[in-house]
């Protein structure tokens, strides 16, 4: 007997407006959002359209001006600044389209960072570091600092990154918006992998067809709303 996968992400009602000086700038409105666990989500949408707010409001870097974010059993919106970094740490992990790794840092070092806000002893963060260079098969470059490591390779960094601390959600900003084709294909059949091989929830916003076409389901976002159907 098998149960329907539970619902992970539940959006609703959301409602975002941001003030630019006397101007109000609606860009989300009432909007309705459910991720199932183990979904490869792609979030399609012109520039401009709230995808970044979305998934930031997702993520917890950022609250709405309405409406519920419940993430599992809480309620990101009604979490306290301090909270919210806690259950980031725990629960999120972010994929940026220009990586957003440290230049100082070797490749290992930027990997180890999310784990230098857990419990866990310097043993285990080398043993969690090292699971997650080979996930993303960068093992031979973990001594590497990102400007000696080509554009698909610095995202690699970056996604193993995001899953060293094996959060619930991964959530990635146009993770291919800066590489080449073959580069960026590489790097979505890695997030296709993480999430049918190890059951990885992700959210990807991306322009790309191509990127979308990996995806378990892919919706569009327009006027402050989602749907099924492509924007014309
Ligand atoms: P997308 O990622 O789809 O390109 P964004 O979510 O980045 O779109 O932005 C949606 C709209 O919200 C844009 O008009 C943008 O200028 C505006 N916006 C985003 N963040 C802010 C902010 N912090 N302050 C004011 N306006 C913002
Ligand atoms: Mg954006």
């Amino acid at each position: 007997m098998s149960t329907s996968p539970e619902t992970l992400v539940r959006i609703s009602n959301v409602t975002k407006t941001f003030k630019r000086g006397s101007e109000e700038i609606h860009v989300l409105s009432g909007l309705d959002l459910e991720v199932k666990a183990a979904e490869f989500l792609a979030l399609m949408g012109p520039s401009g359209s709230g995808k970044s707010t979305l998934l930031n409001l997702i993520g917890g870097l950022d609250r709405p001006t309405a409406g519920n974010v419940q993430i599992g059993p809480d309620r990101v919106d009604q979490l306290s600044d301090r909270q919210l970094a806690a259950w980031r740490a725990r629960h999120i992990g972010f994929v940026f389209q220009f990586y957003n790794l440290l230049p100082a840092l070797s490749a290992e070092k930027n990997i180890e960072l999310p784990l230098l806000l857990t419990h866990l002893s310097k043993a285990a963060r080398r043993q969690h570091v090292a699971a997650a260079l080979e996930a993303v098969g960068l093992t031979h470059r973990a001594k590497h600092h990102p400007n000696t490591l080509s554009g698909g390779e610095q995202q690699r960094v970056g996604i193993a990154r995001a899953i060293v601390t094996d959060p619930t959600v991964l959530l990635c900003d146009e993770p291919t918006g800066d590489l080449d084709r073959k580069s960026g294909d590489e790097i979505l059949a890695l997030l296709q992998s993480l999430n049918t091989d190890h059951g990885k929830t992700i959210i990807m916003v991306t322009h790309d067809p191509h990127a979308s076409a990996r995806a378990s389901r892919t919706v569009h976002l327009d006027k402050g709303q989602l749907s099924n159907n492509p924007v014309d």
